[in-house]
């Protein structure tokens, strides 16, 4: 039996040859030598042991570096972004600092003060919007204030028209008219310009006989263009298509106040109307108007300031003839909302050219058409139609009523809501005109009570207020459309006309 090699040599060193004949020191040998062999295999164990755990600790320590390069990385960007995002914090780190909790509590301090901030500017935008709110309520309030006695005057004026006036009075009533339109014109305005700047208006899509339109346009404005001696001359093309669809009243409201500016700053002198067809598109008409005078011009340092909001180039002219400095800005917004630009060539005391493009969608009405249907068309005559007007204010009750008298409709008159009702309930009128705001009870409640026993009567919201939000309102309550107060005769004659025969 072979010892391990060092015992061995032990062996070889301490005893005699005849140690292999006693059996009991072979044993004791043997033991030796296998705890040597199991000493050595347990050492290698552990050195291989050692090995292993030496590489992970190498790996441990590598990884463990390349974090903290990452971490350094980020300190500096960090504080980097922090610099650029606010210089005047530049300074407030050191650079050689690589202590995260500075940081920290710095973001920490920012953190807490754009939550601040944020909470600052939902206050400021609560205290905006309800301001914008009261601003707006004022002036439906106000609107409605006014426009209800300027209601009475230009109704009055429109049932005197009809009494056949000497001469003299017509003129005297006709200054009357033209002073109580202006301040309605002036009260729309005001009230446009905030609805245009809540971006609450919505534009209608009408089918407009342009050349026709224009022309009316033209007739209205002739008599004080030549009050001034001025020419008004139209130019209009002749390719243009005979209808296209828009926003007719929109559009005269822009053409209308360029003709009465254009008429107001030019004595004895010429404005042209020109319309005229820039091209047509597939499902687009695209039409070019001007207003172009030879008055007073505006010089080039007022020109882009006369859209601006209340202001005006000439106090001695508005002095002399009024005027709000509202229009142009009214036009400006206008056509922004169209996707279109005023523009202005002007010189001083040579005239001025205001000038903007307007896409019309295609209309398929043909103009041979709707001469057949004016043929057709008779005097207002609403014989047989009976009314239910709703009105609280004495002086509408009178205008309205007087007027649908000379239509020879039948009216009957409720003073408030509840009055309404009962009536409703009694009689099969063709069409009610319901007043909204109303003592006891108002136009809504009333409508809403109608109709849950009357679902077809048309009801006709008759109203001082002309926000979108009144007519949406009136919508939803059951109304089927709405008319404004002071009414145009010839709007209030159509919708009657329009709604009476629809009831089954
Ligand atoms: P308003 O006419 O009510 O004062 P506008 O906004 O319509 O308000 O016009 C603003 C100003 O622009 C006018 O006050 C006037 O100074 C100037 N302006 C407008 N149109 C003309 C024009 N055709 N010729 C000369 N000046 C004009």
């Amino acid at each position: 039996m072979e010892y391990h090699s060092i015992l061995e040599k032990q062996i070889r060193k301490i005893l005699t040859t005849n140690y292999q004949d006693n059996a009991e020191l072979q044993l004791l040998l043997n033991t030796i030598s296998k705890s040597y062999h199991s000493f050595d295999r347990d050492k290698k164990i552990a050195d291989h042991a050692f090995e292993i755990s030496e590489k992970e600790y190498q790996k441990v320590n590598a990884d463990l570096q390349a974090q903290i390069d990452i971490r350094k990385a980020s300190i500096v960007k960090l504080k980097e972004a922090i610099r650029a995002l606010d210089p005047s914090e530049a300074n407030i780190f050191d650079d050689k600092d690589e202590d995260l909790i500075n940081i920290i509590s710095f973001l920490e301090e920012q953190i807490k003060r754009s939550k601040q901030l944020e909470a600052e500017l939902i206050l400021a935008k609560e205290t905006a919007e309800k301001a914008s709110r009261a601003k707006s309520e004022f002036l439906s309030i106000m609107s409605h204030e006014i426009r209800t006695p300027l209601n009475a005057i230009i109704g009055t004026n429109n049932l005197l028209h009809y009494q056949d006036p000497l001469p003299s009075q017509k003129e005297l009533l006709n200054v009357m008219k033209i002073s109580s339109e202006n301040l309605l014109s002036l009260i729309n305005d005001v009230l446009d310009y905030g609805k245009l700047e809540e971006g609450k208006i919505i534009l209608a899509e009408r089918d407009i006989n342009l050349k026709q339109y224009i022309k009316n346009l033209r007739s209205a404005h002739r008599l004080r263009a030549e009050e001034r001696g001025n020419n008004l001359r139209l130019m209009f093309d002749e390719d243009i298509p005979d209808f296209v669809i828009g926003d007719d009243i929109r559009l005269g409201q822009i053409l209308n106040n360029l003709i009465s500016n254009a008429i107001k700053f030019t004595k004895k002198g010429v404005i042209t109307i020109e319309v005229l067809l820039n091209r047509i598109a597939d499902e687009s008409v695209y039409v070019d108007f001007a207003i172009v005078d030879t008055g007073i011009g505006i010089s080039e340092d007022k020109q882009e300031m006369i859209f601006d909001r209340f202001t005006q180039a000439n106090t001695n002219i508005t002095r002399e003839y009024g005027g709000s400095g509202l229009g142009l800005t009214i036009i400006k917004l206008l056509l922004q909302l169209q996707n279109s630009e005023i523009q202005l060539h002007s010189e001083v005391g040579k005239g001025s050219k205001f000038f903007f493009t307007l896409c019309f969608k295609k209309s398929n009405t043909n103009v041979l058409e709707e001469n057949k249907k004016m043929l057709n068309f008779e005097a207002p005559n609403l014989n047989k139609i009976h009314i239910l007007l709703v009105e609280d204010v004495d002086f509408n009750v009178l205008v309205a009523e007087k007027m649908l008298q000379n239509w020879n409709a039948t009216v009957d008159v409720a003073n408030n809501g509840e009055i309404a009702v009962e009536k409703a309930k009694n009689i099969k009128y063709d069409i009610i005109l319901m007043d909204l705001q109303m003592p006891v009870m108002d136009g809504y409640t009333a409508t809403k009570i109608i109709r849950e026993f009357n679902p077809t009567v048309p009801i006709i919201a008759f109203t001082a207020s002309i926000t979108m939000d009144v007519q949406g309102r009136a919508r939803e309550f059951g109304m089927n459309d709405c008319i404004t107060k002071p009414f145009n005769p010839n709007d209030l004659f159509s919708i009657i006309d329009k709604y009476s025969h629809q009831q089954s």
